[in-house]
């Protein structure tokens, strides 16, 4: 048993039990293999702890968990409202627990301990609350034809879901897709990512708590390529939601095909925001901020490619670098000052910093940054909040995606070369519009192609609201009503009421 459960003291001097097992069946239990993955604290580099890793026999265990929880009558005929119920228990089980899930969301993650708190827990106590209100109003249709004939449509559960999810948000992530399966019916295989799987184990302990039946909900860990290969190609799936980059989102796709599991993805972006000449400068400038140096800049809706109308292009830059020193304060993310803490693993600050090597050989203009921030006991994988103008189409900078607080600015004369730059990209996830034409910006948000459109603000999530990119930035919709489409299926039941043919 102990082993199972390691006790640890967060760096804000928090104490608690964190458990390292998979949770399967309402249990912790270890890997087959006894594998495990330890994970870091990315503001000093030393290790947290290490936690057991599944591999293809421990996801058949877990599925095989889900499967009979999914046929249990517990579960399977439990009445609506009850399932409502059930879900805002677990909610407020979360909220009692806030400041422990937030201390490890940032031990783990290296996001400000501020936000996590306020904002990312807030954000799963509120998702799981607003599918909790879904759970007993999910209806069919009766289909009027003709006297002849009955026809309606139940909505029912896909069946087991695969969940795979992202290092950026991980409890967001997982109540995004936890309320929505859940609150229709489905039992769910949820795979943490490898590099912050530390959260989501403490949610675990709060499952059984809160009264769901034995195998309803599954957590593991594990490598992508080994855990998350299994599920994405497991038979026993029936669905696959994913968030993550884009490549990722291809290999879960093919692998999904083997018996045609319904898909969710939701994956990359380089999401431009326009400044025209007529926009309110200073909300420009405030929103470009947080649109890219939020959570580090490991955003997939980041606005990471701002074009500027030529009229403000320099004024617009000077206020944006001013507003940047004086609001991404770096540092240890459990002070309440910190703005930005550490990027979440050494591969992604080294990608980082790559990127920033390539704008330079570019020869794009270094504004702010541009290299690792050492201040921080010169321990960690801090970036420097970056900002690259004069950035032309053609540059590695402008094209891709680099997940950190690193941004590009380039020019443009004209409302058509604007979109036309705004849609010339394989991405089409967000898209933020500055202007105070509102005829323009209404125009804007139909030409622009991408999921999601903000008129003078970026990143302005809403869980009432459908989340989701076109083009390589996904497939389907997350969040809000929409969010319930991805997880149920209409069947049409035909009832002759006549007696011929
Ligand atoms: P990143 O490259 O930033 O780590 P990924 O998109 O690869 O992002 O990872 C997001 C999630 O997808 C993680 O939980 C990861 O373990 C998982 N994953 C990665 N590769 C695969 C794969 N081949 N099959 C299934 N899941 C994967």
């Amino acid at each position: 048993m102990s082993d199972l459960f390691v006790e640890l003291t967060a760096p804000n001097g928090r104490k608690y039990s964190q458990p390292r097992g998979l949770f399967i069946n309402n249990e912790f239990v270890k890997s087959k293999s006894g594998e495990t993955i330890s994970t870091i604290n990315p503001s000093d580099e030393t290790e947290i702890c290490s936690v057991y890793a599944a591999g293809p026999e421990d996801v058949d265990i877990a599925v095989a968990a889900a499967r009979k929880a999914f046929k249990d009558p517990s579960w399977r005929d439990m009445d609506s409202t009850a399932r409502g119920e059930l879900l805002l228990k677990f909610a407020e089980l979360i909220e009692k627990h806030r400041e422990t899930l937030a201390t490890i969301e940032t031990w783990d993650n290296g996001k400000a301990y501020t936000i996590s708190l306020a904002e990312d827990l807030g954000e799963v106590i509120g998702t799981l609350k607003y599918y909790a209100g879904y759970a007993d109003k999910i209806h069919g249709q009766v289909i009027t034809t003709s006297p002849k004939k009955l026809a309606y449509t139940l909505r029912e559960p896909l069946g087991v879901c695969g969940q795979i999810i992202p290092w950026n948000f991980p409890l967001a992530m997982a109540a995004w897709k936890l309320g929505p399966a859940l609150c229709t019916g489905n039992t769910v295989v949820l795979k943490a990512a490898e590099q912050t799987p530390l959260s989501i184990l403490y949610l675990a302990t709060l499952v059984k708590e809160a009264g769901f039946p034995p195998g309803v909900i599954n957590f593991i860990n594990g490598e992508g390529r080994k855990a998350g290969a299994a599920l994405a190609q497991h038979h026993g799936v029936d669905k696959i939601a994913f968030t993550g980059s884009t490549a990722t989102g291809k290999e879960i796709m093919k692998l999904a095909s083997v018996n045609m599991k319904n898909i969710t993805l939701e994956t990359g972006g380089k999401s431009p925001l326009l400044v025209f000449d007529d926009a309110d400068l200073e909300q420009a400038v405030k929103w470009a901020h947080v649109g890219i140096m939020y959570n580090q800049g490991q955003v997939c809706t980041a606005t990471s490619r701002i074009l500027v109308q030529e009229g403000v292009y320099d004024k617009f830059i000077s206020e944006f670098k001013e507003h940047v020193a004086q609001t991404s304060v770096v540092g240890d993310p459990f002070k309440d000052d910190t703005f930005q803490g550490p990027q979440v693993t050494k591969a992604q600050f080294d990608n980082v910093l790559s990127y920033i090597e390539a704008g330079k050989s570019a020869g794009a203009k270094l504004i702010a940054g541009g290299e690792a921030f050492k201040n921080v006991g010169g321990k960690g994988f801090f970036i420097a909040p970056t900002i690259f103008a004069d950035v032309t189409d053609e540059m590695k900078i402008y094209k891709e995606e680099v997940f950190g607080p690193f941004v590009v600015i380039s020019s443009f004369k004209t409302e058509e070369e604007a979109v036309e730059r705004a849609n010339d990209t394989t991405y089409g996830l967000g898209a933020a519009v500055f202007t105070q034409n509102i005829t323009k910006g209404h125009r804007l948000a139909r030409e622009i192609e991408a999921g999601m459109v903000w008129i003078n603000s970026s990143n302005d999530a809403d869980i009432r609201i459908p989340f989701g990119g076109v083009k390589q930035s996904g497939i389907g919709r997350e969040l809000g009503e929409a969010g319930l489409e991805a997880y149920t299926n209409k069947k049409a039941v035909h009832v002759n009421l006549g007696t011929k043919l």
